[in-house]
C-alpha cells in the first residue's frame, strides 16, 4: 500500500514548459462531476447506523431537557451562562472550555494515529447528515440506476414531483437542524412559539435561516466537497499516519492481477487475483475514489467499500476482507504495533488533560470574591477617631440558587466593617458591594498592612471565601 498523496502537478503559466510542451493554458479549476453513491448493507454500515441514532438523537433531544427547571443544556449569551447538566458555567470559567477543547483535539490525534479518520467516517456531522440527506435521496428518486436516468431524463411531471419531493424533505431535515441548533441558544419552547408567531428578534430569523441554509447545501448539494477542499483536518490528518496506523485499504497482494470472471471460479484457474473488477467499492463510496489506488487524502474512512467488497467476496465464496481495516506494515507481511512513541505521547498528554479537568471540575467553588482597593483615597480618619480604607466586593455567585453571604474581615486587631455585612446575591448574579473597614491608629504598624476579606454563605456552608487585600494607614 502507498502513503503518497497523489499530487497531480499543474503548470499555469502561459509557453512551454517541463510539463507542458506545447505551452497550452492549463484549467486550474475542474467543475465538479455529480456522485451517484450506491446504497450498501454491511457490517461497517450496521455500526454508522448506530452511531448516527445515537448522535442525531442526542442532538435532537437534549435540547428540550431539563433539569430542576434549568435547560439541561444551554448557552445563555446575553446572561453570559452556560448551563451543562446542572451545573452552571460563567466567563471565568473559560479555563475549562479552552482544557475541554485540547482534550477534544489530543482525542482526534491519539484516534487517528491508531484508526485514521475513523471521526470522519462515523461521527463527522458532515458525514452524518451527509448520509442522512442520501437515505432521503434514495428512498424517493431510487436507486443508484434509477437516479442516473432520472437526471438524464427530459423534463416531466413525475420527475418535477421527485425533484421537489426530495428538496422539501432536505429542507425540512434542514429546518429542523436549524431550529435544534438555534435551541442551545435561545429557549427551544420560546424560540419555536417567538419564531411563528413573528416576535422573535431579527438575530434568530438570521441563525436559524444561516443553518438551515448551511444545513441544506453542505449535506444536499456540496456533500463530499466539503471534505475534500473545506475541512482543514483532511489536510493534516496524513501527518498522524505512519506504517502501523490502521486505515481502509485494499489488498493489492491479493487482489491484483484483477479481472473478470464467472461466479465459482477460483482465482487460480484463471490466473488472476481476488479482485474480480467489479467496480462496487467505486460505485458505493462517497468521494467517488478508488481505494485500489492506494491511500488518498479524500478517503474519509467510511468504510462502505469493505461493506461492498466483502457482499462480492461472499457471492463468489472467496474470503472476505480484500478491502479491510489494515495496516501498511501488515500488507506488507510486517508485523503491526499498536503501540508505538506518538500513540504513547497523545495518550499520555489526554489523560494529563482529562486528570486535570476532572480535578478542576472536582475542586471548582461556585462562588467568587474579588475585592477592589478605592485608589482615589488611600485612607482618611473618620469622627471616632480611626483609620478608614473603601474597597469594592464583588462576589459572583455561579450556583443555580441565591446565596446569603456573611461578609467579615481579619488581619488586624479590632478591625470591622462598617458597611452592610449580609449581602444576598441572585444565581448567576455578580454582584458589587461598595465597602468601608476601620481600624483603631493603634492596631497598625505598618503603612501597608495585608488583611484578609472573608464571604461565608449561610445557604450552603461549604461556600467560604477568602481574599487578600491591602489596609493603607499612615507612614509611620
Ligand atoms: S468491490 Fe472488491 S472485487 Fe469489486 S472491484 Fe472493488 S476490490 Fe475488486
Ligand atoms: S475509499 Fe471511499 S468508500 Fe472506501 S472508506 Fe474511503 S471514502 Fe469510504
Amino acid at each position: 500500500m502507498s502513503s503518497e498523496i497523489p499530487v497531480k502537478q499543474v503548470d499555469p503559466s502561459p509557453g512551454p514548459s517541463k510539463n507542458n510542451k506545447k505551452g497550452e493554458a492549463v484549467e486550474l479549476y475542474a467543475s465538479r462531476k455529480k456522485i451517484y453513491v450506491k446504497e450498501v448493507k454491511g457490517f461497517f454500515q450496521r455500526i454508522r447506523n448506530v452511531s448516527l441514532t445515537l448522535l442525531m438523537g442526542m442532538y435532537f433531544l437534549f435540547v428540550w431537557l431539563t433539569l430542576d427547571g434549568q435547560p439541561l443544556i444551554h448557552f445563555d449569551l446575553p446572561a453570559r451562562e452556560f448551563h451543562l447538566y446542572g451545573a452552571t458555567f460563567y466567563p471565568k470559567d473559560f479555563i475549562l472550555l479552552s482544557g475541554m477543547l485540547i482534550i477534544c483535539a489530543y482525542g482526534l490525534f491519539f484516534i487517528t494515529t491508531l484508526f485514521g479518520r475513523v471521526w470522519c467516517g462515523y461521527t463527522c456531522p458532515q458525514t452524518v447528515w451527509t448520509f442522512i440527506f442520501m437515505w432521503v435521496e434514495e428512498r424517493i428518486e431510487g436507486s443508484r440506476n434509477k437516479r442516473m436516468k432520472l437526471d438524464k431524463s427530459p423534463s416531466s411531471s413525475e420527475k418535477l414531483f421527485k425533484k421537489s419531493a426530495k428538496h422539501a424533505a432536505w429542507l425540512l431535515i434542514a429546518l429542523a437542524t436549524g431550529l435544534t441548533f438555534v435551541g442551545y441558544f435561545y429557549p427551544i419552547r420560546e424560540l419555536i412559539v417567538d419564531l411563528f408567531t413573528f416576535q422573535a428578534n431579527g438575530w434568530a430569523y438570521f441563525w436559524v435561516s444561516f443553518f438551515t441554509i448551511a444545513t441544506y447545501l453542505n449535506a444536499g448539494w456540496m456533500r463530499e466537497q466539503v471534505c475534500l477542499y473545506m475541512c482543514p483536518y483532511a489536510r493534516f490528518q496524513s501527518v498522524m499516519f505512519d506504517p502501523n496506523t490502521r486505515v481502509v485499504s485494499y489488498d493489492p497482494n491479493r487482489g491484483e492481477p484483477r479481472g473478470g470472471r464467472k461466479k465459482g471460479v477460483a482465482p487460480s484457474e484463471v490466473g488472476l487475483g481476488d479482485c474480480i473488477d467489479c467496480g462496487q467499492c467505486v460505485q458505493v463510496c462517497p468521494t467517488g475514489i478508488d481505494i485500489r489506488d492506494g491511500l488518498q487524502y479524500e478517503c474519509i474512512g467510511c468504510a462502505l467499500c469493505i461493506d461492498a467488497c466483502d457482499e462480492i467476496m461472499e457471492k463468489m465464496d472467496y474470503p472476505k476482507g480484500l478491502i479491510r481495516y489494515t495496516t501498511e506494515n501488515e500488507l506488507e507481511g510486517k508485523t503491526s504495533k499498536l503501540l508505538r512513541p506518538r500513540t504513547f505521547g497523545y495518550g499520555i498528554m489526554l489523560a494529563l488533560m482529562i486528570s486535570a479537568i476532572i480535578v478542576t471540575i472536582a475542586t471548582r467553588v461556585p462562588a467568587q470574591l474579588d475585592v477592589l482597593r478605592d485608589r482615589g483615597a488611600l485612607f482618611s480618619f473618620n469622627g471616632q477617631g480611626r483609620i478608614e480604607n473603601s474597597y469594592t466586593l464583588k462576589i459572583a455567585n455561579m450556583t443555580e440558587v441565591p446565596q446569603t453571604f456573611t461578609l467579615s474581615v481579619a488581619g488586624l486587631e479590632d478591625i470591622q466593617i462598617l458597611t452592610e455585612t449580609e449581602v444576598t446575591v441572585a444565581s448567576g448574579e455578580n454582584r458589587s458591594l461598595p465597602t468601608v473597614v476601620d481600624v483603631p491608629p493603634e492596631s497598625i504598624n505598618e503603612s501597608n498592612n495585608e488583611i484578609v476579606f472573608q464571604a461565608t454563605s449561610g445557604t450552603d456552608t461549604s461556600l467560604s471565601l477568602e481574599t487578600e487585600s491591602r489596609f493603607v494607614g499612615p507612614t509611620r
